[in-house]
Protein backbone atom coordinates (compact mmCIF):
# COMPACT_ATOMS: atom_id res chain seq x y z
CA UNK A 1 0.00 0.00 0.00
CA UNK A 2 0.96 3.48 -0.99
CA UNK A 3 1.43 6.39 1.38
CA UNK A 4 -1.53 8.02 -0.71
CA UNK A 5 -3.35 4.42 -0.22
CA UNK A 6 -2.83 4.65 3.55
CA UNK A 7 -4.14 8.22 3.79
CA UNK A 8 -7.38 7.75 1.77
CA UNK A 9 -8.16 4.42 3.43
CA UNK A 10 -7.98 6.26 6.92
CA UNK A 11 -11.64 5.64 8.49
CA UNK A 12 -12.42 9.61 8.93
CA UNK A 13 -12.90 11.24 11.00
CA UNK A 14 -12.22 7.75 13.62
CA UNK A 15 -8.89 7.79 12.82
CA UNK A 16 -5.85 10.27 12.77
CA UNK A 17 -1.80 10.18 12.48
CA UNK A 18 0.19 12.22 14.14
CA UNK A 19 4.04 13.18 15.45
CA UNK A 20 3.83 13.86 19.15
CA UNK A 21 6.50 16.03 21.05
CA UNK A 22 8.85 13.55 21.57
CA UNK A 23 9.38 13.44 17.59
CA UNK A 24 7.33 9.62 17.52
CA UNK A 25 4.96 8.90 14.78
CA UNK A 26 1.84 8.04 16.15
CA UNK A 27 -1.88 6.69 15.01
CA UNK A 28 -5.28 6.96 16.85
CA UNK A 29 -8.45 4.86 15.63
CA UNK A 30 -10.00 2.20 15.56
CA UNK A 31 -8.10 -0.79 16.71
CA UNK A 32 -6.08 -2.55 13.60
CA UNK A 33 -5.32 -6.10 13.90
CA UNK A 34 -1.66 -7.12 13.33
CA UNK A 35 -2.06 -7.62 9.74
CA UNK A 36 -4.11 -4.95 9.36
CA UNK A 37 -3.16 -3.22 5.76
CA UNK A 38 -3.44 -0.06 7.04
CA UNK A 39 -0.75 -1.04 10.68
CA UNK A 40 1.50 -2.80 7.77
CA UNK A 41 1.73 0.58 5.45
CA UNK A 42 1.88 2.75 8.28
CA UNK A 43 5.11 0.38 9.15
CA UNK A 44 6.08 0.09 5.88
CA UNK A 45 6.12 4.16 5.45
CA UNK A 46 6.81 5.67 8.79
CA UNK A 47 10.13 7.09 8.60
CA UNK A 48 8.79 8.85 5.90
CA UNK A 49 5.13 9.69 7.36
CA UNK A 50 6.84 10.95 10.55
CA UNK A 51 8.88 13.43 8.47
CA UNK A 52 6.18 14.50 6.75
CA UNK A 53 3.75 14.53 10.23
CA UNK A 54 6.42 16.70 11.49
CA UNK A 55 5.72 20.39 11.33
CA UNK A 56 9.10 21.84 10.41
CA UNK A 57 8.35 25.08 8.40
CA UNK A 58 11.98 25.80 6.15
CA UNK A 59 13.21 22.90 7.03
CA UNK A 60 12.45 20.92 4.34
CA UNK A 61 14.51 19.35 1.40
CA UNK A 62 14.19 21.70 -1.59
CA UNK A 63 14.79 19.15 -4.58
CA UNK A 64 11.15 19.02 -6.00
CA UNK A 65 8.79 16.67 -4.95
CA UNK A 66 10.81 15.23 -1.74
CA UNK A 67 9.59 16.33 1.43
CA UNK A 68 12.27 14.87 3.87
CA UNK A 69 13.30 16.97 6.37
CA UNK A 70 16.93 18.52 5.82
CA UNK A 71 19.54 16.74 6.97
CA UNK A 72 21.53 17.86 10.22
CA UNK A 73 24.26 20.16 9.30
CA UNK A 74 22.33 20.99 5.93
CA UNK A 75 20.66 23.90 4.97
CA UNK A 76 19.28 23.07 1.97
CA UNK A 77 18.84 18.69 1.66
CA UNK A 78 17.41 15.76 2.92
CA UNK A 79 20.40 13.09 3.95
CA UNK A 80 20.31 11.17 0.43
CA UNK A 81 19.99 14.84 -1.82
CA UNK A 82 23.53 15.63 0.75
CA UNK A 83 24.90 12.47 -0.55
CA UNK A 84 23.90 13.24 -4.02
CA UNK A 85 25.56 16.85 -4.03
CA UNK A 86 28.74 15.41 -2.32
CA UNK A 87 28.87 13.10 -5.13
CA UNK A 88 28.24 15.57 -7.84
CA UNK A 89 31.18 17.81 -5.95
CA UNK A 90 33.41 15.44 -5.92
CA UNK A 91 33.14 14.29 -9.95
CA UNK A 92 33.51 18.46 -10.44
CA UNK A 93 36.43 18.64 -8.69
CA UNK A 94 38.12 15.75 -9.86
CA UNK A 95 37.44 17.01 -13.09
CA UNK A 96 39.15 20.56 -12.25
CA UNK A 97 42.06 18.61 -10.68
CA UNK A 98 43.11 16.31 -13.62
CA UNK A 99 42.20 18.52 -17.01
CA UNK A 100 41.71 16.09 -19.81
CA UNK A 101 44.89 15.70 -22.01
CA UNK A 102 45.85 18.47 -24.31
CA UNK A 103 43.86 21.26 -22.96
CA UNK A 104 46.96 22.12 -20.79
CA UNK A 105 47.29 26.32 -19.77
CA UNK A 106 49.61 28.12 -22.32
CA UNK A 107 51.15 30.64 -19.70
ZN1 LIG B 1 15.68 15.51 -0.58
Amino acid sequence: MTIHELITALDYPAAALYVDVTGRFRYVGPKLLPDDPIRLAIAEHRALLTALFTYAPGRRCVFTNCYWLIAVGSKIACPDHCIAIDQESAILKSRQIAPPSGSEAVV
